[in-house]
């Protein structure tokens, strides 16, 4: 009740949330505190969450921020957000976020912008900057959010929590709406790693119904959280300090490395020559992935459909360019452009090539060291309206986040400090899934 009146009384503000399910949650909080009363509660038992509004939830609107789906209401839940439930925790709602999760600062969203907490005229980060805003602004103690190229690890850092995106195949996919699978993972975001951790021991393990998902056994994820430094080899690409990053955000990354440094780490320059392949690699295959997924919506099986078609084709065009935000329109021609015949070779097949180069950079990279340290983003959130009208602009944000989805590898954002009143995220990069290293040393911020 706390948290609702909270979310009633700061969310008109941040338009952090799309939809709070209120009556759910004093339901579902009913409910876990009968479990408490019979002892039988787990940590996450009577947790309040949220979900962004990307994970399929029963009976409870799914918008995926776009106009698209601002009727669909999902007839099951997502792997994840049953089970979170089955471990206790109460969802309070379903967060703000760029339109199909496409975007760096929450400004593509049908339904408006997410104001960052620290300070309402800057963006929050983006995609799941409904989450992060939700979680810093004290709405919700944890949310999910999904990384497809940042959008975990970019807004928590900007908000100045604590976001964990996990090995490609440790979460399951099964009920996020897709928008580029070979990359999408969803993950938790919260205020301390060890809070993560939690919810990652909830979150992770092998879904059937997802057949990316990996059959690894799931480690308990707080058990290595107090695991001394020393002995451990933290790499500094050289390629991550240099042009494009912001001078007082790299000396804020600096000092936070340095106390790393002093509890026994070792930092080691490595190198990641391929790094300047990133932006436009991804910018191909997530295009290319998102315009095949996105031509479910056609106005026939869910989702939005234009008025009074004329015919089938009608039909087709006048749902798209309704349901459609601009971004989602220009990924979309990007990628059918990057797909067809004739480009495929130059465009998509070469993206795959390049691809493999930069997660071997990175597993050449982890033969010498056991994580890799570098900023989240580079620089401090920026201002509402100030990168949206130049999207290459908007792309450079990720230019640090997106090798590790690309790769495949464990990512997070943790709080290394503020510039100027501004939060900044250090970023922490582990060996495929050795989520438990990173969490150790991220535990370190807490
Ligand atoms: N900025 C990236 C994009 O727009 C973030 C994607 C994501 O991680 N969902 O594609």
């Amino acid at each position: 009740r706390h948290l609702l009146d909270r979310i009633g009384q700061l969310d008109s503000q941040l338009n952090s949330f799309i939809t709070v399910t209120g009556e759910q949650a004093l339901a579902a909080a009913d409910h876990a505190d009968r479990i408490l009363a019979a002892g039988g509660a787990g940590p996450l038992t009577g947790i309040p969450i949220a979900h962004k509004d990307i994970f399929c939830t029963d009976g409870v609107r799914t918008s995926c921020g776009s106009r698209m789906l601002d009727n669909f209401v999902p007839p099951y839940d997502a792997t994840v957000v049953r089970q979170l439930a089955d471990a206790g925790t109460v969802c309070l709602g379903k967060t703000n976020m760029d339109e199909f999760a496409m975007g760096s600062s929450n400004e593509n969203s049908y339904y408006g912008p997410v104001k960052n907490p620290w300070h309402t005229g800057l963006v929050p980060g983006g995609s799941s900057g409904g989450s992060a805003a939700a979680v810093a602004a004290g709405l919700v103690p944890a949310a999910t959010g999904t990384d497809t190229g940042g959008s975990i690890r970019q807004p928590a850092a900007f908000c100045g929590i604590t976001g964990l995106k996990p090995t490609y195949g440790r979460v399951s996919r099964l009920g996020i709406v897709a928008y580029a699978s070979s990359l999408d993972q969803g993950g938790p975001m919260a205020r301390s790693a060890e809070d993560c951790a939690l919810l990652l021991n909830a979150m992770a393990g092998h879904d059937p119904a997802d057949s990316t998902s990996t059959r690894r056994e799931v480690p308990d994820y707080c058990a290595e959280l107090e695991r001394p430094l020393e002995g451990l080899r933290i790499g500094l690409p050289k390629e991550y300090f240099g042009e494009g990053l912001d001078a007082a955000t790299g000396e804020c990354i600096q000092a936070a490395l340095r106390e790393l440094e002093s509890q026994g780490a070792t930092l080691v320059e490595v190198e990641l020559p391929n790094s300047h392949l990133t932006i436009p690699t991804y910018y191909i295959i997530a295009p290319a992935e998102a315009s095949t997924n996105l031509s479910r919506f056609d106005g026939v099986r869910y989702g939005h459909r234009c008025d009074s078609p004329e015919n089938l084709h009608d039909l087709y065009t006048r749902t798209r360019e309704e349901g459609f935000g601009d971004e989602v329109k220009r990924r979309i021609l990007v990628g059918t452009y990057a797909l067809s015949a004739g480009y495929y070779d130059a465009y998509y097949r070469k993206a795959q090539q390049a691809r493999r180069l930069i997660r071997d950079d990175f597993l050449a990279c982890f033969e010498s060291v056991d994580v890799i340290a570098g900023p989240t983003a580079p620089g401090p959130a920026f201002g509402i309206g100030e990168k949206i009208s130049d999207p290459v602009a908007m792309y450079l944000e990720d230019v640090y986040t997106l090798a590790v989805n690309l790769a495949g590898l464990p990512g997070m954002s943790v709080p290394a400090g503020l510039v100027d009143g501004k939060p900044v995220g250090l970023q922490l990069i582990g060996r495929h899934f050795d989520e438990g290293r990173l969490l150790n040393v991220a535990h370190r911020f807490q």
